[in-house]
């Protein structure tokens, strides 16, 4: 990025600790009766190693460990799968996907969104105002969303 702030890294995982994140989605998996199969795997892996909220096509094109993009539908699954289990989340505004940092399955999930740098940081909502001023309008409202967008610490001081 070129805006002159010195820390813009926001490392994903590698190594050991990907390897203990992606064991941990299989032993949640298996409590539950899901498997993890391996588009799922994949596509969790390479959400869990980015650098920042990736978009499907990110994924697609990233999807084979020899280059060769991934099936549309594929991907487009596996993300379904993810986000239902709460391993995965979409952020709205961005049209992107993040893996969730906060065990937990089905939880809400708000973010935290840096203009600058891109970064997204997860953190849990209290919703209840926004369900309770919703039932006072006799609306059944099934979620909220809450994406705060400005700059993150490394960001905000340039
Ligand atoms: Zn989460
Ligand atoms: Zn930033
Ligand atoms: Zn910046």
């Amino acid at each position: 990025m070129s805006c002159g702030h010195d820390d813009h890294s926001h490392p994903g995982l590698t190594g050991a600790a990907l390897k203990r994140a992606l064991g941990a989605a299989e032993v949640r998996c298996a409590d539950t009766q899901e498997r993890l199969t391996p588009p799922r795997r994949r596509v969790l892996e390479l959400l869990l190693e980015a650098d920042g909220p990736l978009k499907a096509y990110d994924l697609i094109a990233a999807f084979g460990e020899a280059g060769e993009p991934a099936k549309p539908p594929t991907v487009y699954r596996a993300l379904e799968f993810l986000e239902r289990l709460g391993f995965a989340h979409r952020i709205e505004s961005l049209n992107a996907y993040v893996p969730c940092r906060m065990e937990g399955e089905g939880h809400q999930a708000a973010f935290l969104i840096c203009d600058c740098c891109g970064a997204a940081q997860e953190f849990e909502p209290d919703l209840k105002p926004a369900l309770t001023a919703a039932r006072a309008a006799g609306y059944d409202a099934r979620s909220v969303t809450l994406e705060a967008r400005g700059f993150c610490p490394a960001c905000k001081g340039g």
